[in-house]
């Protein structure tokens, strides 16, 4: 897994398949979302190596209830004490009590979808000790007051998280950007510069048109900075890049 600094208080944390987050409050730390199985023992060594303990880590919040978002987050939990969050209407596929209705493919996503599948490891995630529910504009305690913003269609119960004060958006897969694995890596500085970034709706949707919507929603917040759980995050000018994405 590689580790990127994005911005003093946010760490990118990159996985064979998918990305979390990690933003810092003083001391105190927050996870959004926890990559596949087998990365809770992954994110607590990286949290480590930033000098923290996992004990730091309060909360972990989750975009939606996909393997790739929701692997770990058992596992970092059972040895952080970390409080787990998601959306109340993904929170039972994450709880494990039934499995996540599966995405209505596209003929075009099915080679996309194998080859996803062929990253992902096997098994099924350590559901979490307990999940706490939140809904569309909950205020979550860290920074400066994180919104939570419901944006189905990639999911029932995806939820993005916008942070105002610090311009600062977290999508989830309701966006991604191409490559989906993303370019920067560990040791190289992350460019402040605009770059070309290809910002894409998400894909494996359960309702795309629902979705599209979500996209619009997440391009009005007018953000400076958006992250994605697939591909580089783009670090200024977020809003018209996502505008963009919405209008494809
Ligand atoms: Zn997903
Ligand atoms: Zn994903």
């Amino acid at each position: 897994m590689d580790v990127i600094e994005l911005l003093p208080r946010l760490h990118l944390l990159r996985f064979p398949v998918g990305q979390a987050y990690l933003w810092r409050d003083g001391e105190e730390l927050t996870l959004i979302d926890a990559g596949t199985i087998g990365a809770g023992p992954v994110i607590a060594e990286a949290v480590r190596a930033l000098g923290r303990a996992p004990e730091d880590v309060r909360r972990i919040v989750l975009t939606h209830f996909h393997e790739d978002h929701v692997g770990g987050a058992g596992e970092f939990a059972a040895l952080s004490g970390a409080e787990v969050l998601a959306h109340r209407l993904d929170a039972p596929f994450v709880r494990g009590e039934a499995p996540g209705p599966a995405p209505r493919l596209a003929e075009w996503e099915l080679p996309i979808r194998a080859e996803v599948a062929r990253h992902l490891p096997g098994g099924s995630p350590l559901p979490p000790p307990s999940v706490t529910e939140v809904t569309d504009g909950e205020v979550l305690g860290f920074g400066g007051g994180a919104q939570v913003v419901h944006v189905p269609g990639h999911t029932d119960g995806s939820i993005a998280l916008h942070l105002p004060a610090e311009g600062v958006l977290f999508t989830g897969d309701t966006v991604a950007a191409l490559p989906p694995e993303g370019v920067l890596s560990r040791g190289e500085p992350v460019p402040t510069d605009p770059v070309e970034h290809t910002l894409i709706p998400g894909v494996f949707n359960l309702d795309r048109p629902r979705l599209l919507d979500s996209v619009r929603r997440l391009a009005d917040l007018g953000a400076e900075v958006a992250c994605f759980g697939h591909g580089d995050p783009v670090l200024r000018g977020a809003a018209a890049e996502l505008r963009r994405a919405a209008a494809m």
